[in-house]
């Protein structure tokens, strides 16, 4: 079986700038990603544009250049997809790593299908996109919940009950809006989450204001049924029922702390941050690292690809003896 100087399980965007750090580095590797090449990015909502500028979301200083100043989903697909190919990065798609084990100085991968991997280094860089945060209520299940938003024109004249308050909420809830879809908004929160991109405030607010789209602040879903879902406000007791043809449950996403700790990455047991090097992002399992926004823990919207690309640089620096750069914006922010 070959042994690769190093692979690197997930191939977003810091799994890929992990690569092109190895192949910089003369190192071999080998990309396992579960899904398609940048397989989060690709389920995204498919017209979503992203917070950062194009500049901010490069990857092995190879420019993303575009017609405005913020890609879009497609762009960004595009744009990976390129970078991969340009630095002939080794990657086997739809291969889903179930564990990671190491014997004195040589790890072995193993996928759920049965491959094993050998390698000398092992770079963890799989998001937190496959993982959803259930909310653990009865109906969660039901066919027509989702946990992921994609296009509105499913949607065309029905109801729709959408549950969170972050960004994601508020750009899908415009969108649907905007396809002729009768949205209601349930968030326990007293107003949107402050994260929300600022220059969707005002239009989400007036909205609201000229009931377009009716929130339920205050509020939570209790059950969902085949039809409609039940919801408790907080603050008065009182129940209500509200027709829904599909419910959006948008809560956010984790990363997967069952793999870390099936590869004997120890975690933190309230905040689920494994334990790892602030420099070097090495693991407890000497020669495993974190890359990405898979350290982050619950703290999923403080490691993104603008600073997650960073990563990549410093694991190989160290995985080379070199001097490690320093990735301060992280070491400040967790
Ligand atoms: C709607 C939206 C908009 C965003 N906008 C921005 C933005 O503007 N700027 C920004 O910097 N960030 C943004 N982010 C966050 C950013 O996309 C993520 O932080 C980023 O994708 C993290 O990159 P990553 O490589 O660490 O993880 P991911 O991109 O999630 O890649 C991890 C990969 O690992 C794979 N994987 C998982 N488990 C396994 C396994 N067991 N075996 C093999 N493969 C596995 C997954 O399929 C995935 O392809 C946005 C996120 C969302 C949801």
């Amino acid at each position: 079986m070959q042994i690769y100087d190093v692979i690197i399980v997930g191939g977003g965007p810091c799994g890929l700038a992990a690569g092109i750090e190895a192949t910089k580095a003369g190192l071999s590797h080998l990309i396992l990603e579960m899904g398609s090449l940048t397989e989060s990015i690709r389920q995204y909502p498919r017209r979503m544009r992203f917070f950062s500028t194009a500049e901010n979301i490069e990857i092995g200083g190879l420019p993303f250049p575009i017609s405005g100043v913020k890609a879009g989903r497609d762009e960004a697909l595009q744009y990976y997809r390129k970078a991969a190919a340009y630095y002939h990065l080794n990657f086997k798609l739809f291969q889903q790593v179930r564990d990671v084990t190491k014997n004195d100085d040589l790890f072995t991968v193993s996928t759920t299908a049965g491959e094993q991997y050998q390698a000398r280094k092992v770079i963890m860089a799989t998001g937190y996109f496959t993982l959803p945060r259930w909310l653990g209520i009865p109906g969660e299940d039901l066919p027509h919940v989702s946990h992921y938003y994609d296009e509105p024109f499913k949607y065309s004249f029905t109801n729709v009950v959408i549950i969170g308050g972050s960004n994601s909420t508020v750009e899908a809830a415009l969108e649907l809006y905007r396809h002729d879809v009768n949205i209601t908004i349930v968030h326990r929160g007293d107003d949107f989450r402050k994260t929300v991109k600022y220059w969707l405030v005002p239009d989400v607010k007036n909205r609201v204001k000229e009931g377009k789209i009716h929130t339920r602040f205050d509020s939570v879903v209790t059950q969902i049924s085949e039809k409609s879902v039940t919801i408790n406000n907080l603050k008065t007791g009182e129940e209500e029922q509200l027709p829904a043809d599909f419910v959006l449950v948008l809560t956010g996403y984790i990363p997967d702390a069952d793999l870390l700790r099936r590869c004997g990455i120890d975690l933190d047991p309230n905040t689920q941050v494994p334990v790892y090097d602030k420099e070097t992002f090495e693991t407890n399992v000497p020669g495993l690292y974190v890359c990405g926004t898979v350290m982050a823990g619950i703290f999923t919207e403080k490691v993104f690809i603008e600073n997650g690309r960073e990563h990549a640089q410093a694991i190989l620096d160290h995985i080379m003896g070199r001097e490690v750069h320093k990735v301060a914006e992280l070491i400040e922010r967790i």
